[in-house]
């Protein structure tokens, strides 16, 4: 038994063994306090190699050089910074209108980036407003013309919501006749006044 390896530190040969990111290389003396070092080798592409207690490689304390608490803040880092167009109106038209396809089993193939939100509805002619999420009749909505054919880059213009609405609801034949009704009707005021 070498100096320094004395109750519970059998000495296990590590070589070759993979701890996470830790590739044992090679055996690197004893520790003052008694404990077997091990030279290791970073996994991960940096080449990095340092030299690790075995207990601290069979515990999990030690992982790698450090790449891994990278990856991990990196990952936070996205999570706490998401990416700047995730917040774009024409980018949240797109991602609900995704989650209506896949739900109503309609094709979809848009490309955010040409969606585009006019300044006003082209049915009502009221100005669009890109609010705080609440829809509003002026919140801007993806209009799939034919509905049938889903959500492809030709099938689709941005209307208000109130428009959108109107249309969802009522036939062609429908508001045709509502029309006529409404005309009608105010007829007699009209005259009246
Ligand atoms: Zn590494």
């Amino acid at each position: 038994m070498a100096k320094g390896e004395g109750k519970g530190h059998r000495l296990i040969d590590l070589t070759g063994k993979r701890f996470v990111n830790w590739l044992v290389l090679s055996r690197a003396g004893t520790s003052k306090s008694g404990h077997p070092l091990w030279l290791c080798q970073c996994q991960c592409g940096s080449g990095i190699e340092r030299t690790v207690i075995g207990d601290s490689l069979r515990n999990g304390l030690s992982k790698g050089c450090g790449c891994i608490h990278r990856q991990v803040s990196a990952q936070q880092v996205r999570l706490r910074h998401p990416d700047p167009w995730s917040e774009k109106p024409e980018y949240k038209l797109y991602q609900s209108a995704k989650f209506r396809a896949k739900r109503d089993g309609l094709p979809f193939s848009l490309d955010w980036k040409q969606i585009h939100i006019p300044t006003h509805c082209p049915v009502l002619g009221i100005e669009l407003k890109t609010g705080d999420g609440k829809p509003t009749d002026a919140s801007p909505t993806l209009d799939k013309l034919i509905p049938e054919l889903g959500y492809t880059d030709d099938n689709v213009r941005v209307i208000s919501f109130r428009a959108n609405s109107i249309k969802r609801d009522a036939s062609a034949e429908e508001l045709r006749r509502v029309l006529r009704y409404v005309e009608n009707a105010l007829q007699p005021i009209l005259l009246a006044a």
